[in-house]
């Protein structure tokens, strides 16, 4: 769908040089991680080496992807930048507001309904800038750019963790927040930190009831969700090449469930496959010209200890099915061990719920394999014990299955096919009688499955498995129940053996689709208008933070002192408040909310020093912003720990705060702040945290010197007349000073393309 085909051919061009380069300067083969980085750089060329786990790197992204509940901001952001379009091929993809309930036609039309306004904002915002807009229903983000986009040796980041499933088709794909989406849309580079490298060599080829999920699910129970942290989890070996190109999704996009910055395979015949099946014959041509440079090198995989910072063997032949869960993917357990393991945890066992979708297992394949399990035990005359429901990842999935006869297959038991959408995997789920809170189990076919994730019960055990698993269990109604040793009683009380599944890796009569649900933006988009109400509760344009006025900052007040961990969620917390991340002004109602006020041990409790009344954080710091007085946030290790919402930078400035002085930051929210124009300053002697007071002034002295390098010197008044002199450093380099200077990196960017 409009793939971007030249710039895949430019990609490829100059792959080649820039890895032989690469190879001359690291003076090794390369694994193909390093190949895709390396050939990616920011500055083309690449002229250093890297240290894993240390340097910081500028790349290029060849795409970037959004989904609908992150693209608001991002894209409001961008329209902040001032260019005519966005400087590398994007898309918006509408999936995660849409609720599961009724059935798809239905659920569809209640969605459009209550989030039209949201729906329409992106459309012509995709129009205007030059991005390509699915529309809702369309499909699950990952699943459509599988589909339609990723290609072998390809760079692209995504305002999504489960980004990362482009793997599958041999990329480097990263979740990002908007901040860095944007950076990337207005031309600037993406800095990423050189990832480590995991190596997991596959062998044998997989048979019976073991499936590609469960690859993921057995490295999950093996790494658990901390042990991919910082790397790339690189898949090499005969095992590798026999899995489908879909499957290998299945295991990258899971790699963000071990905390993976991505995970990819090289190229290899299963992905030309899918290449061709999805009509991008030219992609597959094209990488088979230049097959050397898309996987790893020969002497990496033959010596992974040597290349690799950690190795994993796993044995396709010998994979169990698994089903990892509750509450956690990295509980992996094979099924024959479920049991014995939920009776000694006091899991129910009873199963109420079969859902099979998500980005993860929505393709044609997991849909043709699940049904045969469906197929089975219809013509056996087994009833399901438990209820069922699909997702289909794309419109192109569901259409084929349709015409294919898989649809009818699964409704002959009842099953709900729900919209092509993310539906129960976010939440959206209207599942009837979850608020009783009752304690139940359900299976999935998701990637995650926190406590509350698919219907708000944190009393809901959620198990992860693959959707032929999902099937058989689903119908046995029984949490333990082994298909490969079990028997299900059908309507005439006989015993039934459920027979392995069975399925087709790709459509035996090519995908079909009658509308995919695709809108290319308008070739001239400077005649679009973009309308956003007034008075919409969900959507805000921006008007851009002031520029700083070249004075020292004086007369600040504390509005809070947080103590302890302080992480986005406690900056900008998620929940109920997802719905207002397109209006900076009505999601600030949540800023520091969570915050614990190191004088009296509360959340959302500090005092004005306006009234000296305590109140809610928010409250109070608009009154400081209503009678024009600056504040400042002290915070103490690692503030802004969590995840890369620019919304915890953003707000806190949009409320006026003008810095942040803590023990130390978690980067990426040093950087947001950076590129929001605040001050970001950790102590240059910690001990100093203990002075600050809840009654504190603060005068910055010398911030008209303000240089990288150069500490800075802030006055602490205390209300006894007393006061402490702090000093400050901070790591902005000159250009992040501008950033400063100009109110924002947004702001600056606009004044480069004006000028
Ligand atoms: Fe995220 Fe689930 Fe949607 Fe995938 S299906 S993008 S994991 S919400």
């Amino acid at each position: 769908m409009a793939f971007d085909l030249d710039m895949i051919k430019k990609v490829y061009s100059q792959m080649g040089d820039r890895i032989n380069k690469a190879k001359e300067l690291t003076g090794k083969p390369l694994t193909l991680a390093e190949k895709i980085l390396y050939s990616h750089l920011y500055e083309g060329q690449p002229s250093e080496t890297y240290t894993r786990g240390e340097s910081y790197v500028d790349f290029a992204p060849d795409r970037i992807a959004c989904q609908d509940a992150t693209a608001q901001m991002a894209l409001l952001q961008f329209m902040q930048a001032g260019k005519a379009k966005v400087a590398v091929p994007t898309t918006v993809h509408c999936d995660h507001l849409i609720q599961a309930k009724v059935g798809a036609t239905e659920d569809l039309q209640n969605a459009i309904n209550s989030s039209n306004e949201v729906f329409n904002f992106l459309d012509s915002v995709s129009n205007k800038y030059g991005i390509g807009f699915w529309k809702p229903g369309a499909g699950i983000i990952h699943q459509v750019v599988l589909e339609n986009y990723a290609f072998p040796g390809g760079m692209m980041i995504g305002t999504d963790s489960h980004t990362v499933n482009a793997g599958g088709l041999g990329m480097v794909a990263v979740g990002v927040g908007g901040a860095d989406a944007v950076d990337v849309m207005a031309g600037m580079a993406w800095e990423l930190k050189f990832p480590k490298l995991i190596g997991v060599k596959l062998t044998g080829e997989l048979s019976g009831w073991a499936s590609a999920k469960d690859v993921i699910l057995k490295v999950a129970g093996i790494l658990t969700v901390k042990g991919g942290t910082g790397a790339i989890v690189e898949y090499f070996g005969e095992g590798a090449k026999n899995l489908s190109c879909t499957g290998k999704g299945t295991i990258c996009n899971m790699g963000a469930e071990i905390g993976a910055t991505t995970s990819t395979f090289g190229y290899d015949e299963s992905m030309e496959r899918y290449l061709r099946a999805t009509e991008r014959a030219e992609v597959a041509d094209l990488a088979n010209g230049i097959k050397e440079h898309l996987t790893g090198d020969d002497e990496v995989y033959a010596n992974p200890e040597q290349y690799f910072d950690q190795v994993i063997e796993i044995d396709l032949s010998t994979l169990a099915p698994h089903v990892n869960g509750p509450f956690t993917p990295d509980l992996a357990t094979p099924i024959s061990e479920m049991r014995e393991k939920a009776a000694a945890n006091d899991w129910p066992t009873k199963v109420e719920w079969g859902l099979i979708g998500s980005c993860t297992n929505s393709s044609y394949e997991d849909m043709s394999r699940a049904a045969s399990i469906v197929e089975q035990a219809v013509a056996h005359g087994i009833k399901p014990k438990a209820e069922f429901g699909i997702n289909p990842g794309s419109e192109q999935v569901r259409y084929t299955i349709e015409r294919d006869g898989i649809i009818e297959t699964f409704e002959k038991m009842g099953t709900k096919v729900f919209t092509n959408a993310c539906g129960p995997c976010i939440g959206q789920w209207a599942r009837a009688g979850a608020d009783k809170q009752e304690k139940n189990t359900i299976v999935h076919s998701f990637n995650r499955n926190f406590a509350k994730r698919a219907d708000g019960n944190p009393n809901t055990h959620a198990f992860v498995t693959s959707p032929e698993m999902v099937a058989a269990i689903a119908i046995s109604g029984d949490l333990g129940f082994n298909p490969i040793t079990d028997t299900l009683t059908n309507d005439k009380g006989e015993q039934v053996k459920l027979n392995p599944p069975v399925g087709d890796e790709l459509p035996t009569k090519g995908f079909d689709v009658e509308d995919p649900g695709y809108q290319a933006p308008a070739e001239d988009g400077s005649g679009v208008q973009i309308n956003v109400a007034e008075d919409s509760k969900r959507l805000q344009l921006l008007s851009g933070f002031a520029p700083w006025d070249g004075e020292n900052i004086t007369g600040a007040k504390l509005l809070i002192k947080a103590q302890g961990k302080c992480t986005t969620d406690h900056i900008s917390m998620a929940g109920p408040w997802l719905r207002f991340r397109g209006h900076l002004d009505n999601i600030a109602d949540n800023t520091l909310i969570g915050a614990v006020n190191a004088f009296n041990g509360e959340t959302d409790n500090v005092k004005s020093q306006l009234t000296g009344e305590h109140g809610a954080v928010p409250a109070t710091q608009r009154a400081y912003k209503a009678a024009g007085i600056p504040t400042i946030v002290v915070g103490d290790q690692n503030y802004g720990e969590g995840s890369s919402r620019e919304h915890a930078a953003m707000q806190p400035r949009h409320l006026g705060v003008r810095a942040v002085l803590v023990k130390s930051f978690a980067r990426i929210h040093e950087t947001n702040l950076k590129k929001q124009g605040m001050l970001g300053l950790t102590f240059a002697n910690e001990a100093d945290y203990d002075k600050i007071q809840e009654d504190d002034t603060f005068d910055f002295v010398d911030l008209k010197d303000f240089a990288p390098g150069k500490p800075l010197t802030i006055v602490a008044k205390h209300a006894d007349g007393s006061e402490d002199t702090i000093k400050t450093n901070h790591t902005y380099n000159a250009g992040q000073i501008e950033w400063f200077k100009a109110g924002s990196a947004l702001n600056l960017i606009k004044r480069q393309n004006n000028g």
